[in-house]
């Protein structure tokens, strides 16, 4: 019987999972979902506690100080210290239990700044990562070396993958999430917002130029693939899980995709007061595609619009 414990079990992708495995749970498998209520992991006694309880052979380490990008630019320090005591908790924790898988979660965010496109899983430690959010960066990258370290003195299958940005239900809507929660939120609220005003004459505002480009998954996609991770893939090396290149958008059309999925009939217009961050980050999943050929990508589109029905028919219960 494999026993796996999903750290971050509550979250974007924790949830995600959560209703992949509601559907497809064989029996030979025992899910645990474990959030910060059960164990703050940035405390090493309560991480142990977790995993005394739950005894799990296989880890999906999700658990993270998690932020867009102007959360991060103001809290280096944070993502810094938080992460690393929460990864090293964790997989010294795994260690000690004779965990025999973990899979952890890197970012496309933490690849260096300065770098040739597309990148993929040997450029992680290439340079350094864009200036607003190294906090994070380094610490994430950090699990790839603790991956190796842990490979070469015990042999453990640690290892760890790399999606690009992520969404769908069960987001963090709050102004310190991600592009994509972030607007569904400010453009739900704008609609509430002056009932007597045509919508007509109503502007929403893109942070930034919207000219960035984002390579998005759908978090129910990303699911599969984590699971098919845990299950298949036998490699300490990390493994890009994106969309396709060509699937790359910019931050604008992400904003009209939006729009289009509200019915929103005002202006969308865009403050290049605000920082853009990154410009991009396009990744190569050649190696995923060579390994899993015909995984199929829900439409960005369609994505959107469940992402969006998900947010009206749940507000009162997202993390808003
Ligand atoms: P999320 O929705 O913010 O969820 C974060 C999860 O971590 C929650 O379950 C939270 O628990 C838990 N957590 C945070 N601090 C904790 C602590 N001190 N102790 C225990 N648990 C703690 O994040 P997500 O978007 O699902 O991210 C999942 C993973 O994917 C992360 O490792 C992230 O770095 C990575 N990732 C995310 C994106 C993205 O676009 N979102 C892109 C690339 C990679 P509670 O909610 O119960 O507090
Ligand atoms: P990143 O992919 O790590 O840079 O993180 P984000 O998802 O936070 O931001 C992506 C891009 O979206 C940046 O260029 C932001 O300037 C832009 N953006 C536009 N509107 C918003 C918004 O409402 N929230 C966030 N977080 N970013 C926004």
């Amino acid at each position: 019987m494999k026993k796996v414990l999903v750290t971050g079990g509550t979250g974007l992708v924790g949830k995600a999972l959560q209703a992949i495995i509601k559907e497809q749970q064989p029996s030979d498998e025992e899910w645990f979902f474990a959030g910060s209520k059960d164990a703050d992991l940035t405390n090493a006694a309560a991480t142990q506690a977790l995993f005394d309880k739950v005894k799990p052979t296989h880890v999906i380490h999700l658990a993270a100080m998690v932020g867009g990008l102007f959360h991060n630019m103001n809290n280096n320090l944070d993502f810094l210290r938080n992460n690393l005591l929460i990864n090293d908790h964790v997989l010294q924790t795994a260690h000690e239990h004779g965990c025999h898988k973990v899979v952890s979660c890197l970012s496309t965010c933490i690849f260096p700044d300065k770098t040739t496109y597309p990148i993929d899983e040997t450029m992680v430690h290439n340079g350094p990562p864009h200036s607003s959010n190294y906090g994070y960066s380094y610490a994430k990258r950090l699990i790839d070396v603790q991956n190796h370290a842990y490979y070469d003195k015990h042999g453990h299958l640690f290892t760890s993958v790399i999606p690009c940005n992520i969404f769908g239900p069960h987001d963090n809507y709050r102004p310190e999430g991600h592009v994509i929660p972030g607007m569904i939120s400010r453009m739900y609220e704008l609609r509430q917002q002056q009932p007597e005003l045509p919508e007509e004459q109503k502007v929403f505002t893109v942070y930034g130029s919207g000219k960035p480009l984002r390579q998005f998954i759908y978090s129910l996609d990303l699911a599969k693939l984590m699971i098919w991770v845990l299950r298949e893939y036998q490699s300490v090396e990390p493994i890009v899980l994106s969309v396709d290149e060509a699937a790359e958008v910019s931050i604008y059309e992400v904003a009209e995709a939006i729009a289009a999925a509200f019915k929103f009939k005002g202006q969308l217009i865009c403050d290049t007061s605000k920082a853009d961050g990154q410009h991009k980050k396009t990744a190569s999943n050649a190696k995923l595609r060579a390994l899993l050929p015909d995984f199929e990508f829900t439409d960005f589109k369609s994505a959107i619009q469940s992402s969006v029905l998900w947010y009206i028919e749940n507000y009162a219960a997202a993390r808003n």
